[in-house]
């Protein structure tokens, strides 16, 4: 059994915000080969969320903006080259994430654009 007693929702709207052991938390999906990583569903707002949410993603030094969207054109089905020509990013990278994410590329794609805070100006609080 996964031991989520760590982890808690990160959706500040959810009535199980921040509460540990709740119970509320699943894993919804592991992906990575080297690097383990579990996306965890909250069962109570269904906010999906990475257990290493606040950290730099597969220890990378792109901003996530720059991970989504080399998510989005291999999803497009451009090929290495032309995704790291269209991204601007080096072949290596861009081999990398596409290796990494796999199958997941689309699940990962999502994980990444929820947790991209909003470009759209203003706040409800
Ligand atoms: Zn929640």
């Amino acid at each position: 059994m996964d031991d989520l007693s760590r982890f808690c929702c990160q959706n500040s709207t959810c009535p199980d915000y921040g509460k540990r052991g709740a119970g509320n938390l699943i894993v919804s999906m592991e992906f990575g080969q080297n690097t383990r990583l579990r996306l965890l569903l909250c069962r109570t707002c269904k906010a999906r969320f990475s257990e290493r949410k606040g950290t730099p993603f597969f220890q990378s030094h792109l901003p996530p903006e720059k991970v989504i969207e080399i998510l989005e054109h291999i999803l497009e089905g451009c090929g290495i080259r032309k995704t790291a020509r269209l991204t601007g990013v080096s072949k290596d990278t861009v081999t990398r994430y596409s290796r990494l994410a796999g199958d997941h590329a689309k699940a990962l794609h999502e994980e990444l654009v929820a947790f991209s805070p909003s470009d759209k100006g203003g706040s409800t609080g």
